[in-house]
This record gives structure tokens, sequence and C-alpha cells, in this order.
């Protein structure tokens, strides 16, 4: 089978569009662009995605500890220093034209793009409880965002949700502000690592809350309670709280995948399984960072998913560019640039 090049110019706007500007699209655009790719990176808010949201990062190596805004910043500023543009727009969803998948398509809410290859990027957003009162008190009193809301909350008792890396590094930062936090876990365990709960328990701002749900939150006009249930004793209790700082884990951003529907394995709640070159099953359309299924999501794994992703990427717009006659199915020989370029 003979490979039916897209040759008519114009056809690409980029080489490469970046779909996130978290820590994994803006290294992917710094990779891209410093390969001299034409490269767009989009993002619906500002470049930054979840760090943003994290007061400090002390597990980002060469930064002992740096404000996430500060990471964010830098790894901005060093995208476009190598030529990555980067543009705030939301993304509607990815879908292909042509031979092999040849032309890939990104539709955002101003207009659509055209590129060789896509790396997606696009992270998650915060799960929700689903309990009565998290909607109606939405930026009353309930936050997902300890950085964003803590300073609202000056002497004030907090309750904090979950038992994950979030949950506890994000209750320990809210002492900064709050008189106390409650932090209140479904479990007789946290799942967060351990450095992060060794703070946490020498804190005496924190009082744990073992084995508990929040069945409703209460308030009219702003958060002023919670109503608990003990899961093993079924006993419930009111809480009087200022706030409710949530973080039970978050959701991938993959809908805007779903044209591919398909042709992409999915894991969980929509993940997106890769192989090794952050490929997923459609060609030239890469995942990478908090989207994709694995093991860590942290900065680090981010920044070397997208690391790889933009190397596999710009073998295979080689491929796509200079071999369109060879017989092989382009992602196949990407694969073996790849690995023949070492980078397995
Ligand atoms: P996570 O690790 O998935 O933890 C979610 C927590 O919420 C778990 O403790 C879970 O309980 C609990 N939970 C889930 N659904 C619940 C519900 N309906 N009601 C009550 N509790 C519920 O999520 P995360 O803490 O947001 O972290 C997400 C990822 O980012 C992780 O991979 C994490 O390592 C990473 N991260 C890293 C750092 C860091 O390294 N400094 C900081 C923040 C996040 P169970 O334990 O019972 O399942």
């Amino acid at each position: 089978m003979s490979l039916q090049r897209v040759k008519a110019p114009g056809t690409f706007d980029y080489d490469v569009i970046v779909v996130g500007a978290g820590p994994a699209g803006l290294t992917a655009g710094l990779y891209t662009s410093r390969a001299r790719l034409k490269t767009l990176v989009i993002d619906k808010l500002v470049p930054g995605g979840q760090i943003l949201n994290t007061h400090l990062i002390e597990d980002y190596p060469g930064f002992e500890s740096i404000e996430g805004a500060d990471l964010a910043a830098r790894m901005q500023a060093h995208a476009e220093k190598f030529g990555a543009e980067i543009i705030m727009d939301q993304v509607v969803d990815v879908r292909t034209e042509g031979p092999q998948d040849q032309v890939k398509v990104v539709r955002t809410m101003e207009r659509e793009y055209r590129a060789k290859a896509v790396i997606v990027t696009a992270g998650g957003s915060p799960v929700k409880l689903g309990v009565p009162g998290e909607e109606r008190l939405n930026a009353r009193g309930v936050s997902y965002c300890a950085v964003c809301d803590g300073p609202f909350f000056n002497n004030r008792v907090l309750a904090v949700v979950g038992g994950g890396d979030a949950a506890v590094e994000e209750g320990v930062y809210l002492t900064k502000y709050a008189s106390k936090v409650y932090l209140i876990h479904r479990r007789g365990q946290l799942r967060a690592q351990k450095i992060l709960q060794d703070r946490l328990f020498a804190n005496p701002k924190v009082e744990v809350i073992w084995d508990s749900v929040v069945d409703e939150i209460l308030g009219d006009a702003s958060v002023k309670g919670i109503r608990l249930r003990n899961v093993k004793t079924g006993e419930g209790r009111t809480l009087d709280v200022g706030g409710v700082f949530i973080f039970v884990g978050f959701t991938p951003n993959s809908d805007i995948l779903e044209p591919l529907k398909g042709r992409l394995d999915r894991e969980g709640s929509g993940y997106i399984v890769t192989n090794m070159y952050m490929e997923t099953g459609v060609p030239g359309i890469y995942a990478a960072g908090d989207i994709r299924a694995q093991l860590a999501r942290q900065v680090t794994t981010a920044v070397g998913d997208a690391t790889t992703a933009a190397i596999a990427a710009e073998k295979y717009i080689e491929a796509l560019n200079e071999q369109p006659e060879d017989p092989q199915p382009i992602k196949e020989a990407a694969q073996a640039a790849v690995a023949v370029a070492g980078y397995s």
C-alpha cells in the first residue's frame, strides 16, 4: 500500500498542536519548538495547569522549594523562548482527516486548526463529592483550590475532604490561614505519601476524622457546617465549619477525543492508554501528563512523558514528511525511527 500524502499548500497550520499548557504541555511545546517544529499550545486558562493550584512544589529536581505559579511562569517563558506559540482558547474536540490520519484537526471555540501531530496534555478536573449543598455553595465556602481560596478563610475552621496527596498537602497549607483544619477521610488510613502524612500529623491545627464521609454541606448564603457519617458505626454528627475544601481526585479531560472513540484505549474514568512512546491508538496523536493512564501523577512524570511524546512526534513528522511512499504505516515507521534513534 503506498501512502498518499496531503500535499496541498496550507493544509497544515502547524506541525504540532499541544492541547493543554500544564507542565506536560509546556514541556512538549518546549521540545517541539526547540526541534524547529511550528508549535501551537492551546489552553482554556492561563498556562500552568494543576501547579497553579499548588502552593509549594518541593519534589521537582533542582528546585528545593518553588511556588507553583513561579514554576509555571518559568516553564511558559522557556517554551516561548524557543518559539512555542501559546494561546488561550477552549479545545472542543480532536479528529483526523485524509489517508492514514495524516491531518489532525483541532476544533476550538474560535476556529479549526490543522496539524501533522497532536500531543494531548489536557489534564483533569476535580472530582465532585456529589452531595447536597456542594453545587449550591460552590465558591461560597466550597472550594477545590486551597491556593486560590485559602486566604479568604483567615482564622476560620475548615474541613478538608480526601486522603490523597492533594488533601494532605493542601490541608497543611490551609493551616496557614485557618484556626483549625479537620481532615475527613473515608477510611482509617491515608493514601498520601508518608512524608506528607508526617507533616500533617505533626501539625497541631489539624484533626483527622477517620472512617467518615460528608453527607451534606450546610448553609444558605455561605457554608456553615457539614453533616458527617461514620461509615463503620453509621453514627452521624454535624461539624461547624466556615469552608469545605474537596480533594477527592480528578477525572481526565479526555472527552475532547470523543470523535476518535473506538480507536483509543481508555481506562478507569477515561484515562488515555498509550504505549511507551506516548502514542495513542491513532497515529500522530500522543497523550502525556495527568490525562494518561499511569502509576503516578507528578510534575516530574508529566514532564518526562511529554518529552517522550514530543520526540516521538518529531520522528513521526519526519516519517510523514520524508517517507510518504514507504510501504510501512507511518506509525510503525515512526516507532522504528524512535527505536533506531535510541530513545526506547
Ligand atoms: P487521589 O490520590 O486519587 O486521592 C483521592 C482521595 O480522595 C483518596 O484518599 C480517596 O479515598 C478519596 N476519595 C475519593 N472519592 C471520594 C469520595 N467520594 N468521598 C470521600 N473521599 C473520596 O487524588 P489526589 O490527592 O487529588 O491526587 C491526584 C494525583 O496527583 C495523584 O497521583 C497524586 O500523587 C498527585 N499529586 C501529587 C502531589 C505531590 O506529589 N506533592 C500533590 C497533589 C497531587 P481512598 O484513599 O479511600 O481511595
